[in-house]
């Protein structure tokens, strides 16, 4: 046995879980009474906290969070300036050709049937590997969603 009192740490864990507490200190708080009744105050009230009933706000919560959080763009409205975007960039090649159309056959008139298959055929290798780089973004983006 203790002959000194146990630490008011050591006899709050032994209010909470008896067998964490040594041996020595358990046997010092079954003998002395200033001890055991600071072990039963702390049961007391540890139980009554533990019987409380679990706090909750008198409103609600979520309806208050979400009246603050900024509004998202609807998809008819991204989608309306995806159209505007593409109506955009479709005047931007239509009205040229249109207005410099009889010059076209011109502009190619010179060029061997080589050069311009090869040209073609750089333009959609570019364009491929764009187009997988665009995937394996969206990929890793997925992964990176799925994971967390
Ligand atoms: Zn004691």
């Amino acid at each position: 046995m203790i002959n000194e009192h146990v630490s008011e740490s050591d006899i709050q864990l032994y209010a909470w879980t008896p067998d964490a507490v040594a041996k020595t200190a358990i046997a010092h708080i079954e003998q002395c009474d200033h001890c055991r009744n600071a072990a039963l105050s702390y049961q007391f009230i540890f139980g009554e906290i533990k019987d409380a009933p679990k706090p909750s706000f008198n409103f609600d919560l979520g309806s208050l969070v979400l009246q603050q959080l900024p509004l998202k763009k609807s998809a008819s409205e991204r989608s309306s300036i995806l159209i505007w975007f593409w109506i955009c960039i479709s005047l931007l090649v239509v009205v040229p050709l249109y207005i410099f159309q009889s010059d076209l056959a011109v502009l190619f008139k010179g060029v061997s049937i080589f050069v311009i298959y090869s040209l073609a055929a750089a333009a959609l290798i570019i364009l491929i590997f764009r187009i997988l780089e665009i995937y394996r973004r969206y990929q890793r983006k997925m992964d990176i969603l799925n994971f967390s």
